[in-house]
């Protein structure tokens, strides 16, 4: 692994060699390291059991965000060694504890970046949310991509992964049918982060928010703030920074649990049963 990771760096231009490695925790789905050779300071993410498209669909991600002025770590390199095991190496960013300056500016960031509009919703290829492939086809219409490309194929993988029930399945697909008038707005289409859980985003230790591990595509930039209500870890100043510099509509507080659904089945999905009475709960909301 380390030798994997030795390649990689010597690709991106860097022949000086490693003097520290160490395991970082905290990451779901890769084993990830901080490398320090004698130029500079890397984080390198290695995944030895999913598609090369996994870590492009990443960095591309981060590339698009950065793009457009957004900060995320710079993504260096991606090597795939064989069909089989990748090696991702980007910027580390040395991060401390937010406080209310970083927690102000996390605001601003996420504002810009939802200030950013398409005239279409979706992408013009698919990623990945969690493990799971997440469809991004592009179309016009907001309500028919979030009822057919995140929920209805959720509820197919959930089918696939016999993670619900006859009631489940029936109370989703009626709600579907409602969508429409569930989600009553026609919002204008935001770059969104797509995976804005609270353990994704650092605080550089400069004084700059980074947002990291990012799902994006163009949608209702409610769907990305009905996220950070799920799990946490957001500030009121966040809240307040994000309000002023791009206020939600008012009726935007009744769509927080339509838009969390989808985030709840991929859990559901991803982890099983424990999710399963947080869905219930929102489909009996909305279904008879
Ligand atoms: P995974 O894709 O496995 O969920 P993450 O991208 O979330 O992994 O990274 C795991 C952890 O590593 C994060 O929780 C974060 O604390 C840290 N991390 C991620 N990117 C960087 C980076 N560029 N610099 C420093 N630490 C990072």
């Amino acid at each position: 692994m380390k030798l994997d990771i030795e390649k990689a760096i010597v690709e991106t231009g860097d022949r000086t060699s490693i003097v520290d490695m160490q395991p970082v925790l905290g990451g779901s789905i890769n084993q990830a390291f901080y490398v320090r050779t004698k130029e500079r300071e890397y984080f390198a993410k290695i995944n030895k059991t999913a598609s090369e498209q996994f870590f492009l669909a990443e960095k591309k991600g981060l590339e698009r965000l950065r793009n457009n002025g957004l900060m995320v770590p710079n993504p260096l390199l991606l090597k795939a060694r064989d069909e089989s095991e990748m090696v991702f190496l980007m910027e580390w960013i040395r991060s401390i504890p937010s406080d209310e300056t970083g927690d102000r500016r996390l605001g601003s960031l996420v504002a810009k970046m939802h200030q950013q509009h398409s005239n279409q919703v979706g992408l013009n290829e698919p990623n990945f949310i969690g493990e799971l492939t997440q469809l991004n086809s592009p179309s016009s219409n907001w309500v028919t991509f979030y009822r057919d490309l995140r929920l209805g194929a959720m509820q197919e993988l959930a089918i696939a992964k016999g993670r619900i029930s006859r009631e489940r399945d029936r109370r989703l697909t009626q709600l579907r049918q409602r969508l429409d008038s569930i989600i009553g707005h026609k919002p204008s289409f935001s770059l969104l982060h797509g995976d804005l859980w609270g353990g994704n985003w650092l605080y550089g230790e400069n004084g700059q928010p980074y947002l990291i591990d990012p799902a994006v595509y163009f949608g209702d930039r409610e769907v990305d703030i009905a996220f950070t209500y799920l799990f946490g870890g957001y500030s009121k100043t966040f809240y307040e920074q994000y309000g002023a510099d791009y206020p939600l509509e008012k009726e935007f507080e009744d769509r927080i649990p339509i838009y969390q659904l989808y985030y709840l089945l991929v859990h559901l999905i991803l982890f099983g049963e424990s999710y399963g009475s947080a869905v219930d709960r929102i489909l009996q909301k909305y279904t008879l």
